[in-house]
């Protein structure tokens, strides 16, 4: 049997239709984290003392979602 990779995903209701949507998440090494801004470098060394900094390990959100059966788009609020 074939063999196929599972990947985080964030779930959210449309406000206009609302129907069910999937966003996929964004995977961030502690590299691409470190340099984009979205850690500092006390956290970097702090994780890179754990971890390969070179594998994904930080899952991000997407800023704007768009319904994929009306259309209508969405600023993101986490909760
Ligand atoms: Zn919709």
């Amino acid at each position: 049997m074939q063999k196929v990779r599972l990947v985080h995903a964030w779930c959210w209701y449309c406000e206009s239709c609302g129907r069910e949507n999937f966003e996929n998440s964004i995977e961030l090494t502690l590299d691409e984290a470190l340099s984009n801004g979205t850690i500092d470098q006390d956290t970097f060394d702090e994780f890179s003392e754990v971890t390969d900094s070179a594998i994904p390990v930080m899952i991000g959100a997407p800023d704007v979602v768009k319904c994929k059966h009306c259309g209508d788009s969405f600023d993101i609020e986490m909760d």
